[in-house]
């Protein structure tokens, strides 16, 4: 048991230099598990690489980044993932962002969004959102849709929307910019603990702003979440760790796949 970043993405350039040095510190600060997201062929090819150097610590999701609108580069990336499907835990991050795609672009962002929805469900495989001010209609369309494995990531809309949503077993991980964010607290208040997973998003979402942010973060949604909800810092790591295992169905800490052995 321990603690799992469930979303962050390794293959920034922002580790280029020393991610050695920032896995270690990742384990050394009682991590269990990092789950890195890529979000173009590029970053996919890369974290296989990341996957194969720190097996059984670093996982995957791949997905595609949000505003990339070519539905010949979806295609791509879905082939990509059923040809790796043994090294993949989720498909993601993929999702909404009406901050920066606006007009009739949105639409085509729906449209895709609704292919992953419906190809997680078909690869029996979570789905990592992104919704940033789209939080709403990104659930309303997960919701439609009848997805069941779902993970909200940095959520930014209404705490009474995310109720709506934990109420389907859905799940919202929190990144370490709780720090700064009185919506995340909020979130977290509004949460039961049983849908909460803990998150860093590196590089981005540091306690603070426009410091790069690295996985031992962790610690800081974590002693957060404690915080506001009450209890000790020991039931936050239990719990989110049973929530990221029943989520992903991996034995984190265990190195091993459920059902595939990672290649
Ligand atoms: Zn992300």
């Amino acid at each position: 048991m321990g603690y799992v970043d469930v979303h962050c993405h390794l293959g920034d350039e922002a580790f280029n230099d020393d991610l050695d040095e920032v896995i270690l510190r990742a384990r050394k600060a009682g991590l269990v598990a990092i789950i890195t997201s890529s979000l173009s062929i590029e970053d996919a090819q890369k974290t296989l690489g990341i996957l194969k150097r720190y097996r059984g610590f670093v996982y995957r999701t791949v997905g595609l980044d949000y505003t990339v609108l070519e539905e010949g580069l979806v295609d791509e990336v879905a082939r990509y993932i059923e040809q790796n499907r043994n090294t993949i835990i989720g498909i993601g991050e993929v999702g909404l962002d009406y901050y920066l795609v606006r007009g009739e672009d949105r639409r085509i962002q729906r449209k895709i969004f609704s292919f992953w929805i419906e190809y997680s469900k078909g690869m029996d495989l979570p789905i990592i959102v992104h919704s940033r001010s789209a939080g709403r209609y990104a659930l309303e369309m997960l919701f439609e849709h009848r997805a069941e494995r779902v993970l909200m990531h940095a959520f930014d809309g209404r705490s009474s929307l995310a109720r709506r949503a934990a109420e389907r077993g859905y799940y919202f991980s929190i990144p370490p910019s709780i720090a700064r964010s009185i919506q995340k607290q909020k979130l977290v208040k509004a949460l039961p603990l049983e849908n909460i997973l803990l998150e860093t998003d590196s590089p981005v979402l540091a306690p603070e702003k426009g410091v790069r942010n690295e996985p031992a973060n962790v610690r800081i949604s974590a002693s957060w979440i404690a915080k506001i909800k009450g209890v000790p810092l020991e039931s936050v790591v239990e719990v989110t760790y049973g929530n990221a295992r029943a989520l992903f169905e991996v034995d984190f800490g265990a190195a091993r796949l459920k059902g595939a052995e990672a290649t």
